[in-house]
């Protein structure tokens, strides 16, 4: 609400600036044309000119969020789990990616050349499981401060010769945040010194019990380095997944969520994507936050094209006009005139919060000259 100024509240209702001010001025109120309106003097304007305002939050206004609630319920079908893997530096989550990578890729897949994309899906007896591979904890909130938090589930790393470390704590906190059920993997359970008791006395003092201590936290014992304990790991992410009962609407307007993006010579503006609901596809028009375009081509860990993305799977997507951020919505539209209005639209929406930005720190510095 205080995002609006004094012009543009005149433009809005159709009348001059100056109209506006005079009111303001009437009432006590000493403004100018590009002062911000707060949400009282919006209300008090609106009654004295006579108009209706509705105040809409700018991230509603062009993220289809509440439709797509809708169609998610009506013919959602069942949706693979996306997995955030987090923990403490060198505690092994690179190498926990890896193991997992390495040990579920299909015959003819070994035969190309993986890239890393910041996200691929495995098969553990025919079901998909998507992982997150962005390095550390920063992709995951900064999604979730966009609201595009993608992840179903969380395992947490813990090298069982090490124990809770600094970060450790900090993605606790983060996973009991974002209320997704977590998972702790016990690694590097090949060494002499790995000791996954200290582990769970650790992780238990924090609220996290293990199940074989009464708990309702699954401790899996895993080895990065041997491949020891994947299968175990793979069978309870689905285990849990189960209970969340995931589902999507493969036939709804795509929607996805960035988890990285670049730009590539060649290609020009990419982004990996992890479809939340929806079907995308080569030939969509796509918004995607203030970037906007036609996918020319879906691309998928093993460089191959692919046609379309179901919901919970991830591919590069070509055919953006512009790098979006991580963290951001890509939205399906109708056409190619749609996805540029509404590009515009957040364009001016970011361009007015940096003003608002800049304002409100300009006036900082000067309250803290007085
Ligand atoms: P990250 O910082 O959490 O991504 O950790 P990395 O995957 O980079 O691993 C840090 C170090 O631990 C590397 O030297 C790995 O080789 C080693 N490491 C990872 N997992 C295991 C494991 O299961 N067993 C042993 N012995 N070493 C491991
Ligand atoms: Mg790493």
């Amino acid at each position: 609400p205080e995002d609006i100024r004094v012009y543009e509240f005149a433009e809005k209702i159709n009348r001059p600036i100056s109209d506006v001010i005079k009111v303001l001025f009437s009432l006590g109120l000493m403004m100018t044309k590009n002062d911000f309106l707060g949400s009282d003097e919006i209300e008090i304007l609106s009654e004295e000119f006579g108009v209706e305002v509705t105040i809409v939050d700018p991230k509603d206004a062009f993220n289809y969020e509440e439709d797509m609630a809708e169609t998610i319920d009506e013919n959602a079908t069942k949706r693979p789990p996306v997995i955030t893997i987090m923990g403490h530096v060198d505690h092994g989550k690179t190498s926990l990616l890896d193991a997992i990578r390495k040990a579920k890729v299909t015959e003819d897949e070994a035969g190309g050349i993986t890239q890393h994309i910041g996200a691929y899906t495995i098969e553990q007896h025919g079901e998909a499981i998507t992982f997150i591979d962005t390095p550390g904890h920063a992709a995951f909130s900064q999604m979730r401060q966009r609201g595009t938090d993608v992840t179903d589930i969380i395992v947490i790393v813990v090298a069982a010769d090490d124990g809770v470390k600094p970060q450790t704590d900090e993605v606790i906190k983060l996973a009991k945040e974002s209320e997704a059920p977590v998972i702790v993997a016990l690694n590097k359970m090949d060494k002499e010194s790995a000791n996954p008791d200290m582990v769970k006395g650790q992780m238990a003092e924090r609220g996290l019990n293990p199940v074989d201590w009464g708990g309702d936290i699954e401790f899996i014992p895993v080895s990065a380095k041997t491949g020891m304990g994947i299968d175990d790991l793979l069978e309870n992410i689905l285990l849990t997944a189960e209970v969340l009962e995931l589902k999507a609407n493969e036939n709804a307007m795509a929607k996805a969520a960035v988890v990285e993006s670049s730009l590539e010579k060649g290609r020009g503006a990419v982004a990996t994507v992890i479809v939340q609901n929806g079907t995308l596809k080569v030939g969509d028009y796509v918004v995607c936050g203030s970037a906007y375009g036609r996918i020319k081509a879906l691309i998928d860990e093993n460089k191959k094209q692919i046609k379309s993305l179901k919901p919970s799977h991830t591919a590069v997507v070509v055919g953006l006009n512009e790098v979006p951020s991580s963290g951001e919505i890509m939205m399906a539209m109708k056409s190619d005139k749609e996805a540029k209005e509404y590009a515009q639209k957040r364009h001016e929406y970011d361009r007015n919060k940096e003003l608002s930005h800049s304002t409100k720190s300009t006036l900082e510095d000067m309250t803290s000259m007085i």
